[in-house]
């Protein structure tokens, strides 16, 4: 996680960056990346189309989870939030709100 963070920094400051990186923007960003995700399986219409689109078009998938997590690690640089714990904490929450023994329908 550190050497991510590193090249995250590298790549931001060495651009002049910095100063475009507050937390309002870095939340629009993460939701229009958010949206360019989904936009891949706009007019998908079950689940076999949604497969059909990671077989073919996967790598495209890939490159915008890696441009939501990127823009997700830079507000937690600049919010000082260390992922790994944020995970975990929500994960403790989320067991206490979720008994794994209760059944689930959606
Ligand atoms: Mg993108």
């Amino acid at each position: 996680m550190q050497e991510l963070f590193d090249i995250l920094r590298e790549f931001r400051d060495s651009r002049g960056w910095r100063k475009y990186h507050t937390p309002k923007n870095l939340s629009v960003s993460i939701s229009i990346e958010a949206a360019e995700l989904l936009e891949l399986f706009q007019w998908t219409t079950s689940v076999e189309d949604e497969m059909r689109v990671l077989e073919e078009r996967g790598k495209e998938v890939e490159e915008e989870v890696a441009d939501i997590l990127i823009y997700t690690l830079f507000l937690c640089d600049v919010a000082g939030i260390d992922p790994l714990v944020a995970v975990k904490r929500k994960m403790e929450k989320n067991e206490r709100k979720y008994p794994k023994d209760r059944v689930y329908e959606f």
